[in-house]
């Protein structure tokens, strides 16, 4: 099988052209002007943008929360992902019970993604608690291809300061990304508790009981363990604050290697007046974390995506249904499970908002699709269009149209951009050199992807 994209306008890294992709099997084996090459199958791109697929770094698929479970498996959530144009994701697995080693986690998810992935995958390890076991294990998951794992100071799955620090001399040796979802706990515990006590319920209050501080100090906090640890590789998940991103600074200022700032599609975009438009009812669907935040801070993340202090844009695609899960708890918004869709959106709503920006789409595509790929072991495989790399292809076209839920192909029943403006589409999506969505048809069979062995 082979392809070859004619006349489009190619992002390559730092700069775009007029140029041709020819994608033999799963390769991309030659890029240049007016190629003249046959091809079983010849696609005309004139006017149209010409993307490396996206890399989502930061999904929950099948997410079990025990009184839920997030409502994309990962069937219909890569349906959602490639109909956006995403084709890799890297998902953050669950704890499954006290006492699981790290390759059982691991396999638990084998078991749910093979046979339903319509895109490659991989997934990030976790540690919800801490032993010598669990510890040495971290370089047994490596050698099998589990170069990442999560860590988080909140929850019940959390680990101590101490544990925290274990875990990063650990990945200094391994060579391992450590990646953290960093907010204060017992602040946020006792907000809450106040909260509770004063019947402040209301959506509102999900976003007032996690204060900028929490994620700041919690991010803060985080890199000076690092450092303690030798500056192993620290990313910082779902940035969310402008004093967040401003520790981040601030440490790269001072020296610190190693260290990558994520933030993602819906701190770039949406702010806290969501939990108060259309009253408890509307805002209940905004519940996750950390909460949305204020104009001035989606202000600070875009000035970081402009400058690069922010390295990657991702979804925390984390799914529940509106009317089952969580509308029900409107007026209690400690019920609620915490957790939103995106990762359909990600492409269409930041270049749409980049465009409004003039931030230009080279740097864009780094964020969304190359710099995702080098943290985490992908490259040079995924993320990029370039020789040798494989045949992963958003094709989109400036075209103004409107999310709705009636166009979004994820099993839950409600978008987080409702009514969004968007001013490209999402048009035709390759992945692997197999043609898996062409203007209105969508062709990819439930099990193609593959899992991705990541290496450095
Ligand atoms: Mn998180
Ligand atoms: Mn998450």
């Amino acid at each position: 099988m082979s392809l070859l994209i004619k006349n489009g306008k190619v992002i390559l890294s730092e700069k775009s052209d007029m140029l041709d992709i020819f994608i033999e099997d799963e390769k991309i084996t030659k890029i240049g002007k007016n190629l003249e090459i046959d091809a079983d199958k010849i696609i005309d791109a004139e006017g149209k943008l010409v993307l490396p697929g996206g890399v989502d770094v930061h999904t929950h698929m099948s997410l079990d929360l025990g009184e839920y479970v997030a409502v994309d498996d990962f069937y219909t959530g890569t349906v959602a992902a490639s109909h956006g144009g995403t084709t890799t994701i890297v998902d953050h697995i669950a704890s499954l019970s006290k006492g699981s080693s790290l390759r059982d986690m691991i396999s638990h998810y084998h078991d749910l993604a093979d046979g339903k992935a319509v895109i490659d995958y991989s997934f990030h390890g976790a540690l919800y608690e801490l032993d010598d076991d669990l510890l040495e294990e971290i370089k047994d998951i490596y050698d099998i291809g589990i170069v990442s794992l999560k860590i988080y100071t909140t929850y019940s799955g959390k680990l101590d300061d101490g544990e925290m620090l274990r875990v990063l001399k650990r990945a200094k040796e391994t060579g391992t990304v450590v990646c953290v979802h960093c907010e204060n706990d017992r602040a946020i515990e006792e907000l809450r508790r106040e909260a509770i006590i004063n019947n402040n319920l209301s959506p509102i209050y999900h976003a007032k009981t996690r204060p900028n501080e929490t994620e700041a100090e919690a991010i803060n906090r985080l890199i000076y363990l690092s450092e303690i640890a030798g500056c192993p590789k620290l990313y910082i998940v779902h940035t969310s604050t402008k004093e967040g991103l401003e520790e981040i600074k601030r440490a790269r200022a001072r020296g610190v290697k190693n260290l990558f700032c994520e933030t993602c599609t819906q701190y770039l975009t949406l702010d806290e007046s969501k939990y108060l438009e259309g009253g408890n009812a509307e805002g209940i669907k905004y519940i996750m974390s950390p909460p949305l935040r204020k104009e001035e801070d989606i202000e600070a993340l875009w000035d970081g995506v402009k400058n690069g202090d922010v390295d990657v844009i991702a979804t925390d695609h984390c799914p529940f249904f509106y009317e089952l899960d969580k509308l029900p708890h409107k007026d209690n918004f400690t019920a609620a499970p915490g957790g939103a869709p995106g990762v359909e959106e990600r492409l269409e709503v930041i270049i749409t908002e980049g465009m409004k920006r003039n931030i230009p789409i080279e740097k864009l595509v780094e964020l969304l699709s190359q710099n995702p790929s080098k943290i985490f072991g992908l490259y040079p495989k995924k993320g990029e269009i370039a020789v040798g790399f494989d045949g992963d292809i958003a094709i989109l076209k400036y075209e103004d149209y409107t999310i709705k839920q009636e166009n979004r192909h994820s099993n839950c029943d409600y978008t987080t951009y409702e009514n969004y403006e968007a001013k490209v589409k999402v048009e035709t999506v390759i992945s692997r050199g197999e043609i898996i969505l062409d203007k209105e048809i969508y062709s990819a069979t439930k099990g193609r992807g593959k899992f991705i062995q990541r290496k450095f």
